[in-house]
């Protein structure tokens, strides 16, 4: 009975330890869609936020990347809109998320391994928001993105 119970054991610390190294590899698991979400250099962006399958992220940051919200809702992308570049450029695509806990909004980078059909119907959503919400983007400053031409050249290059 001792020997099995030992082997158990064992069989726990391996558990955890692959549990562990999964951490350490980089990740997280989606809240949303429960998708395990990688983090690693090919999504060209150092502090991936969202699950790149569904594309919901969770209120975390204060402000960016310092993981100091107390909030933990989670964050629905509602939109996209243009970085401001300045010098009149057009600047680089990017996700507007609200979050289902508090309305906070916040504007994330798109990381190069998003699913595109998602970031599609996002825009696609975006253009149907009820007057409430296009109002408080207003309030924030954000401009959501109504230039199909746009997002099919900044996804695609064409
Ligand atoms: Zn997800
Ligand atoms: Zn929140």
């Amino acid at each position: 009975m001792k020997h099995y119970h030992d082997n158990f054991r064992y069989e726990q610390k391996q558990k955890n330890r692959s549990r562990g190294s999964e951490q350490k590899s980089g990740g997280f698991r989606c809240a949303h869609c429960r998708q395990w979400v990688v983090i690693n250099h090919l999504m060209g962006t150092a502090n991936r936020n969202h699950c790149n399958v569904c594309l919901w992220s969770k209120h975390v940051d204060e402000k960016k990347g310092d993981r100091r919200a107390e909030c933990r809702g989670g964050m629905r992308p509602i939109g996209l809109t243009l970085k401001h570049d300045g010098y009149g450029r057009v600047g680089e695509l990017m996700l507007v998320h609200e979050c289902c806990g508090c309305g906070k909004l916040s504007i994330n980078r798109i990381a190069r391994d998003d699913f595109e059909t998602r970031i599609l119907e996002i825009f696609e959503q975006s253009r149907v928001l009820n007057s409430q919400m296009q109002g408080t983007l207003q309030h924030e400053d954000i401009d959501l993105l109504d230039d199909a031409d746009e997002v099919q050249r900044q996804l695609f290059g064409v």
